[in-house]
């Protein structure tokens, strides 16, 4: 869905109040009666308020449902975007949006930027955009599917995406850095970097094979499962190498298709100058989950299948296998970070309600990427099957694919009215 921000310009602080009215009527209604609307505004009955109901719908920022008992309105996704970006305007986390540089099944991700002109990332989640496609044995949990659940479950999505990256982060994971959370969406550092999907030739395969892993062995030990770890969500970042007198600096050049340098020789021994850098996790599970041994599996067996056959690389050493990991998780007993994440907000029964929700629409909770069994595989816009590689960047929505990502950002926002 396209972020289109003009509207933002124009709203007045009263048109504001009315959105955030209809927001807050959501909650209980799936369409809001126009008095409640008018009561939670806080304004004066009127003209007035129905001047602003008015600019918002004209703005597509909320719809007016013509079948309901009653006359009232609903909060569209742009509404809910708005909302969001007003959150983030006010708290002075981003200035302007840019291009958009993603697009997943239940996500859009684009470039953005703070007031001082920092690139950073903005993650809307749009969990059931693509919903109906592989509803399997779920026909009745969605039959009372409302716009209200899929605005609570991208929430939930971007809740537990922040929570986590905010634990990963503060135990030297290597994942971009939170920076805030609104409603559906998450702000986080750029990592100025291609997705390993896009990475035609490493080096040093079994050493980024070895580090990735490792990532894995890790996260496990701090009781984690990725639960999507593929190709696609992780990040091949450059590590900046000093130049010197005579020796290439490794850099490459990034309008073409990657071929990342992964060492260079000092003379004595090998620097790495890339690494590997994780992303997406509203399919992050519990190393304790019932089904985790099946998502710890399938998370390891892309990675091998992937530097198969992208790099011809098959380790010679078996597994790593689950039950050994439980043995790390269990040594390491005082850092769980399921645990800690659940302390700081993202709750077991949040969890629950997302993970049912994802299952339901065929995001298939862990997996949501399109590797196997995650099913999507063939939807053009992520998907594993290695036949589609050489059209790699030529994704469904041609507008908004992955990109190299030195973008100027291009519509300023930041100086709207009503803030
Ligand atoms: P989805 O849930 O839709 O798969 P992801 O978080 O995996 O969303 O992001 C989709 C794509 O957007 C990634 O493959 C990557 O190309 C880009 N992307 C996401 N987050 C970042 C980031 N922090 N820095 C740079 N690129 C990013
Ligand atoms: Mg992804």
């Amino acid at each position: 869905m396209k972020l289109d921000t003009k509207a933002l310009r124009y709203l007045t602080a009263e048109d504001w109040r009315v959105l955030t009215a209809v927001e807050l009527g959501s909650k209980n209604h799936e369409v809001v009666p126009t008095p409640l609307i008018v009561q939670l505004s806080g304004l004066r009955s009127g003209s007035g308020v129905h001047k602003c109901i008015s600019t918002l719908a004209k703005a597509n920022l909320i719809g007016r449902t013509k079948n309901a008992k009653y006359d009232g309105y609903r909060l569209t996704y742009g509404g809910l975007d708005y909302l969001a970006l007003h959150t983030h305007l006010k708290h002075k986390t981003l200035y302007s949006t840019g291009n958009c540089v993603g697009v997943g099944k239940e996500s859009d991700i684009y470039v953005v930027a703070d007031s001082s002109g920092k690139q950073l990332i903005l993650k809307i989640h749009r969990l059931g955009r693509i919903s109906f496609r592989s509803i399997k044995n779920n026909r009745d949990y969605l039959k009372h599917r409302t716009s209200a659940s899929w605005m609570y479950m991208s929430r939930l999505a971007a809740l537990k995406e922040y929570s986590f990256m905010q634990v990963l982060r503060k135990n030297g994971f290597n994942v971009p850095e939170p920076v805030a959370q609104s409603r559906h969406t998450v702000v986080m550092e750029l990592i100025d970097a291609f997705p390993l999907r896009q990475i035609q030739s490493v080096p040093d395969p079994a050493g980024l094979y070895a580090e990735l892993i490792d990532m894995i062995l890790r996260l496990a030990s701090f009781g984690l499962i990725h639960g999507d770890f593929n190709e696609f969500n992780i990040l091949i970042k450059e590590i900046e190498v000093s130049s010197e007198p005579g020796t290439e600096n490794g850099k490459v050049d990034n309008d073409k298709a990657p071929r990342m340098p992964d060492t260079k020789f000092d003379g004595s021994r090998a620097i790495p100058t890339i690494t590997p850098v994780m992303i997406d996790f509203p399919q992050m599970i519990s190393i304790d989950h019932a089904n985790a041994e099946m998502y710890f599996d399938r998370d390891v067996g892309c990675v091998k299948r992937f530097f198969e056959r992208r790099f011809n690389f098959v380790s010679d050493v078996a597994g790593p296998h689950f039950a050994d990991v439980k043995k790390l998780t269990a040594a390491n007993k005082g850092n769980r970070l399921d645990v800690e994440v659940e302390a700081s907000g993202f709750s077991k029964k949040m969890a629950k309600e997302l993970e049912t929700y994802m299952e339901a629409i065929g995001v298939d909770g862990p997996g949501g990427d399109g590797n196997e069994g995650g099913g999507d595989e063939g939807d053009g816009v992520h998907g594993s099957d290695e036949s589609a590689d050489e059209s790699d960047g030529e994704q469904a929505n041609d507008s908004c694919r992955p990109q190299n990502l030195h973008v100027k950002s291009e519509i300023p926002i930041g100086d709207i009215a009503g803030l």
